[in-house]
């Protein structure tokens, strides 16, 4: 089932977006057992994305044929010596402090970390990330940081069904990270869309999707 989901998968998310850039897929992988990540990626993924450090610990070591890893939940600074070196791209660079405690851990490690900021798109409570307006000084300040590579922006669109809305707040996504890109050649991702909302993330410019449930189904948080 999981192996047959990334298939039709793969033949359905289109291999570019509107801007001709290559959509990749990351999977997201909380709770999941490492058997059911091990199916998606002999069914083709490439890209496996962690919420919880715990989580990325204890599977790390089962995990076959050796996936691109990144880290795609809300990080505690105290938890960042865990994954230094491991990640290949952090999706969820959303606060000053952990921009901080990232980039000094990484001088010490001689490791130079791949970080997308997040922004709060639709200005919700229950989110975290820097809110549009915030974007330009927060790109300053992160850039100014040694041991990190903004390589692009991160959002996730609220859970509302109103289309109009959530393209318009796509649109300013793709409208920003065009903004910076335009003097920086290293922003090269917009993450933006979930298993609901990839196909209208796409056709507003997003590059990179992390799809859960519309791989492994819906995901039973009673099990933990
Ligand atoms: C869980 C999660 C996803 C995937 O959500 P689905 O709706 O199951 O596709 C994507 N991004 C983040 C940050 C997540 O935590």
């Amino acid at each position: 089932m999981i192996e047959e989901n990334v298939k039709k998968l793969l033949e359905t998310i289109p291999k570019a977006n509107p801007f001709g850039e290559k959509v990749t897929l990351v999977a997201a992988v909380k709770l999941q057992s490492p058997e059911d990540i091990n199916r998606a990626i002999c069914g083709g993924i490439t890209d496996i994305g962690d919420n919880h450090v715990q989580e990325f610990k204890d599977k790390y070591e089962l995990i076959e044929r050796n996936p691109t890893r990144h880290f795609i939940g809300h990080l505690q600074t105290n938890k960042v010596k865990y994954l230094i070196g491991k990640v290949e791209l952090y999706h969820s660079l959303d606060r000053y402090a952990l921009a901080e405690e990232l980039s000094k851990r990484g001088e010490k490690a001689g490791v130079v970390s791949s970080v997308l900021l997040q922004i709060n798109i639709g200005e919700e409570e229950s989110k975290s990330g820097f809110q549009l307006g915030m974007a330009n000084e927060a790109y300053a300040k992160i850039k100014a940081m040694p041991a990190l590579k903004i390589k692009g922006l991160m959002a996730m669109l609220p859970d509302i069904d109103d289309q109009a809305e959530l393209k318009r707040l796509a649109l300013l996504m793709r409208e920003k990270f065009e903004e910076l890109r335009k003097n920086d050649g290293d922003l090269q991702y917009l993450s933006m869309g979930m298993s609901g909302d990839w196909r209208l993330c796409i056709d507003c410019g997003s590059n990179m999707i992390r799809l859960g449930t519309a791989i492994f189904g819906a995901r039973n948080y009673a099990k933990q």
